[in-house]
């Protein structure tokens, strides 16, 4: 396993970071990106270093072909070959109707949930791609069960930006499955984290968690679990697939 390294978007906080420490604690490499939180990514790569990990933080908005380019080359030059992509960096906003939302916001949550993916999956694949000279690897995409469920009077917006990504994890793992790359996806639930606090509502988890079929929202911990499984040799048949961390919802 010390030959592998990934790069984890939005590794600073929530998912990301549980997935970045689980990779430490595995034996990869680790890149940590995130897009401007400088002391949370730093505490997670302390973190991973000083558990005897090697892991880097590399500050980059990943919905900028820019950013994308220079994070890539930070991995190529600081940690040697990719092997593993999560592309976990995410985003939603205040909770609406979408007869309320207007072509600033639209454009906003496809940049960082839609471009950002595809842009570094196809840093990715130029890297990973047997057809490229690469040796393979594996590409995780965090959607969620919003994806399915539609998110009615709060996001649809962030629904439909994870229906898109559900729809990139079939056609790139068709694309690539003959060159050595797996492409699936996970589907959290409601997991603790402070993303829901850009809805306008910290506590949704806790709002929510009675109506769940298992009664609670999940943890950071049990979807990086998740990740990791598929990114592993005990994936190595399944591609194009979705593994839903949702507590049954
Ligand atoms: P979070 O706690 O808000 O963390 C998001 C991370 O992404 C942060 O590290 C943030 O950077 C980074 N980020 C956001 N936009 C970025 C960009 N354009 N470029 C680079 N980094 C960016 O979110 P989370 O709840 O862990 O969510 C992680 C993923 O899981 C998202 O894709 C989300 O849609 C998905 N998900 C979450 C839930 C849930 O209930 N929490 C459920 C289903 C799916 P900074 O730290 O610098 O701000």
């Amino acid at each position: 396993m010390p030959s592998e390294t990934v790069l984890i978007t939005g590794g600073g906080r929530g998912i990301g970071a549980a997935t970045a420490r689980l990779a430490g604690r595995r034996g990869y490499r680790v890149c940590v990106n995130y897009r401007s939180d400088d002391a949370s990514a730093l505490a997670v790569v302390d973190e991973i270093r000083a558990a005897g990990g090697t892991a880097i933080a590399v500050r980059a908005d990943v919905s900028r072909a820019t950013g994308v380019e220079r994070l890539f080359r930070a991995v190529d030059e600081q940690l040697g070959p990719l092997t593993a992509l999560v592309n976990n960096a995410g985003t939603l906003e205040r909770q609406a109707r979408l007869e309320e939302l207007d072509e600033d916001r639209l454009a906003r949550i496809w940049a960082a949930n839609i471009t950002g993916p595809f842009l570094c999956a196809g840093a990715a694949v130029r890297r990973m791609s047997t057809r490229h000279g690469g040796r393979g690897g594996a590409i995780v995409n965090v959607s969620s069960a919003a994806s399915r469920l539609g998110s009615p009077n709060e996001y649809v917006d962030y629904a439909a930006s994870k229906g898109a990504l559900d729809s990139m994890t079939r056609g790139l793992a068709l694309e690539v499955a003959g060159e050595g790359i797996r492409v699936n996806a996970v589907r959290p639930g409601l997991i603790h984290t402070g993303i829901h606090a850009l809805g306008g509502e910290p506590g949704r988890v806790d709002r929510v968690a009675p109506q769940l079929p298992m009664g609670r929202g999940g943890r950071p911990e049990e979807v990086a679990e998740a990740i990791l499984f598929l990114l592993s040799p005990a994936a190595s048949y399944a591609t194009g697939t979705f593994l839903d961390v949702a507590g049954g919802r």
